[in-house]
């Protein structure tokens, strides 16, 4: 299992706030490796992850995950991928309201077709990864940022996905968190091998990583805009 990105560009925007994030931009993310995606506010980081996650199309170039074309993919196989293989695990945690910390990765299990009863004490466990086993009965949209972040993180790993995407994972804890965090999906990453992304200005998730890719360097050697 890899993930390679083959000659992507994006624009977005229109008229005056038109951009293009990423322009013929060609990597590859191994299987069992946790890569750290750095670069500055704006380099594009966002924009490479909702690419690899199918959430945005780019406007050319290819998605390959182990050699399979995802932008040639009808919308409800797309669906599907991102339900069962891909952990996407947003800045903002994107959880559902009202439900507990444990409920978020119950409901995410049962979506993929994995009953609450084979998947709770695992889930339990991934929230006590997360340090939030004093939290798991706390409906998450009373918690802080950073709490809904690291549900968010529990909630991807919990499915075993063959494509973890992980934006800014360290960006709202604390410096010992931050740690625990990123040596938590650089575990995880070796484990199961998965092909792990994290986009990351933090030095401290880029320390945990297994290679690191600047955006920005990459940019500057794509060919010219003509
Ligand atoms: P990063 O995550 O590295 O901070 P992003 O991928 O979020 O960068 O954004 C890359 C560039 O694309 C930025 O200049 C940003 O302003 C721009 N951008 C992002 N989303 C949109 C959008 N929906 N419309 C217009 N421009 C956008
Ligand atoms: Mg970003």
């Amino acid at each position: 299992m890899s993930l390679t990105l083959h000659d992507i560009t994006v624009t977005l925007g229109r008229g005056d706030s038109r951009t293009t994030p990423l322009r013929a931009l060609d990597a590859e993310f191994p299987a069992g490796r946790l890569t750290a995606l750095t670069g500055p506010s704006g380099s594009g980081k966002s924009t490479l992850l909702a690419v690899a996650g199918t959430l945005l199309r780019p406007d050319s170039g290819r998605v390959l995950l182990d050699g399979a074309d995802l932008t040639a993919l009808a919308p409800s196989a797309r669906a599907r991928l991102r339900r069962e293989q891909i952990g996407y695990v947003f800045q903002s945690g994107n959880l559902l309201t009202g439900l507990t910390a444990l409920e978020q990765l119950l409901s995410a299990a049962s979506i993929a077709g994995w009953p609450a009863r084979t998947v709770r004490g695992r889930a339990r466990q991934l929230l006590t990864d997360v340090g939030l086993e004093h939290r798991v009965h706390h409906r998450a949209d009373t918690l802080s940022g950073g709490e809904r972040q690291r549900i968010a993180i529990a909630r991807a790993l919990l499915l075993e996905p063959a494509l973890l995407l992980v934006d800014e994972p360290t960006a709202a804890v604390d410096r010992t968190q931050a740690a625990a965090l990123a040596a938590l999906l650089a575990d995880t990453t070796r484990r199961q091998g998965c092909v792990t992304v994290v986009a990351t200005h933090d030095p401290v998730a880029e320390a945990a990583a297994d290679r690191v890719l600047d955006l920005a360097a990459l940019r500057a050697e794509a060919p010219a805009t003509p």
